[in-house]
């Protein structure tokens, strides 16, 4: 299993949270992000928000900046 991540700043709808997860293995990142959305995010756990978190796995790890379509704050 190769390392995965999940990077919160690729989604700047979501109150500029900065927080990226990686891990490898699938579950194991998917707990995490589970825990992070309900924690943080206030989403409610169920398997609806986990299918939708999966899809938003990558490989390999978080990149130390992202490119996001708008201009990065100052
Ligand atoms: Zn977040």
């Amino acid at each position: 299993m190769s390392r995965q991540y999940i990077d919160c700043r690729e989604f700047p709808s979501i109150m500029n949270c900065s927080v990226a997860l990686s891990a490898d293995d699938d579950q194991e990142l998917l707990e995490a992000a589970v825990q992070h959305a309900v924690a943080v995010h206030g989403h409610t756990d169920s398997p609806d928000l986990r299918k939708q978190l999966a899809s938003l796995f990558k490989p390999g790890t978080p990149p130390l900046n992202v490119v996001q379509a708008k201009t990065a704050s100052a």
